[in-house]
């Protein structure tokens, strides 16, 4: 599933698409389209529309227009072709194969150029003005005080509240498990439990694991994902790491040095 560092990358490969007004829209799956607004009314609202700017809360990637802004998300399998290029050629979390078929969303410029974007599962979706609201404060740019907030009231184990979108935005499976895996905590800790030196170590460790993975080329990128497979070894101190469900979710964790 794509995750923040993704998202990133789409946005950054759609900053070429700024200052072009659009003249075709093509809104050919009803399912894709979020917000109770069906195709025609889509198509009549971003005619003729000039894109401003690109933006990213966590996972939501938004395109700012003269008019209303627009709210991408990509599912689990979604991609983004721009100018009829993949801006991440390679993806784990889908397939490559291209295939029109997929095409679920589609905006084609005055001076040539396109977005698209293919979703062969369709869990992603497109939305203007998307409640930004219902977010948290985005991983990569949420402070101490107020991520030691975001722990402080829950119970949840603390693998859950990192993945809760409308706590903090952009963490999914991969990145929570890399950040825990450098902070040394573990998954099943209730959020809540953890001091103020382990809070502010993982608060460095999220940032750290945004950073370095950024550098690496996205979230399948970490330490601990070599090792994400059964009876694997913890690639830091050679202890069987646990494999368990956390927040719904498989999650691998080391018991020798996350506590
Ligand atoms: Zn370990």
């Amino acid at each position: 599933m794509p995750e923040l560092l993704e998202i990133e990358t789409y946005r950054k490969a759609a900053e070429p698409i700024v200052g072009r007004t659009v003249a075709v829209v093509d809104a050919p799956d009803d399912w894709y389209l979020k917000g109770g607004l069906g195709p025609p009314e889509v198509v009549s609202v971003l005619l003729g529309v000039t894109i401003t700017a690109t933006a990213r809360i966590g996972k939501l990637m938004l395109l700012e227009t003269d008019g209303r802004t627009i709210g991408l998300r990509f599912g689990m399998t979604g991609r983004l072709i721009i100018n009829g290029d993949a801006a991440l050629s390679d993806l784990e979390y889908g397939s490559n194969r291209d295939n029109p078929a997929w095409d679920r969303f589609a905006l084609r410029f005055t001076d040539g150029g396109s977005l698209v974007m293919r979703d062969p599962r369709r869990l992603g979706g497109v939305e203007l003005d998307p409640n930004v609201a219902k977010l948290g404060p985005d991983a990569a740019l949420v402070t101490l005080k107020p991520f030691g907030l975001i722990l402080a009231g829950s119970g949840a184990p603390l693998k859950a509240r990192l993945m809760d979108q409308a706590r903090i935005a952009g963490l999914g499976n991969l990145l929570v498990d890399e950040s825990l895996f450098r902070a040394g905590l573990s998954p099943e800790r209730p959020a809540k439990s953890l001091r103020p030196d382990e809070i502010t170590r993982l608060h460095r460790a999220i940032r750290q694991t945004l950073k370095t993975l950024g550098g690496r080329g996205g979230s399948h990128t970490g330490d601990l994902q070599p090792a994400r497979m059964r009876g694997a070894l913890c690639p830091k101190d050679g202890e069987v790491l646990r494999r368990t469900k956390v927040g719904g979710r498989t999650t691998y964790w080391c018991p020798h040095h996350q506590r």
